[in-house]
């Protein structure tokens, strides 16, 4: 079952990956944590600062693989990301259009589209538990 997940949730692991090789580029070192690579540090904290405001992140997972300002973040927001490679393995790439669709409900609702997010509440969730 194990690799099945893994199977399931490798398109968005591939953009992580991909996203991780930039973050190497920019100085970021990678490590192993838990079944997932991790990236972090560098000058990545400097390129995500660069983005518009709302794309802005100290961490996001894609599948397997999470991207982090620093080290000290990721360790911080693993529970919170760990949820969200949960969540790919269950919804695999459909994952992205079903998370860009609930933020959307929310938006039209009036919500915020970050917070008020189906999936970004189970993660809060299990954070705070
Ligand atoms: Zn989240």
């Amino acid at each position: 079952m194990k690799a099945l997940r893994y199977a399931w949730a490798s398109p968005a692991t591939l953009v992580g990956l991909l996203l991780g090789l930039f973050a190497l580029a920019l100085g970021a070192r990678a490590r192993h944590v838990d079944g997932c690579i991790e990236f972090g540090g560098g000058a990545l904290r400097a390129a995500i600062a660069r983005l518009p405001g709302p794309c802005r992140f100290c961490a996001i997972t894609f599948g397997h693989a999470i991207l982090g300002v620093d080290a000290r973040t990721l360790d911080v927001v693993r529970a919170h990301e760990h949820v969200h490679v949960r969540q790919y393995e269950r919804c695999g790439a459909l994952f992205f259009p079903l998370y860009a669709g609930s933020s959307l409900v929310q938006f039209v609702r009036g919500r915020d589209p970050y917070r008020d997010n189906r999936f970004e509440r189970e993660a809060f969730a299990a954070e705070g538990a």
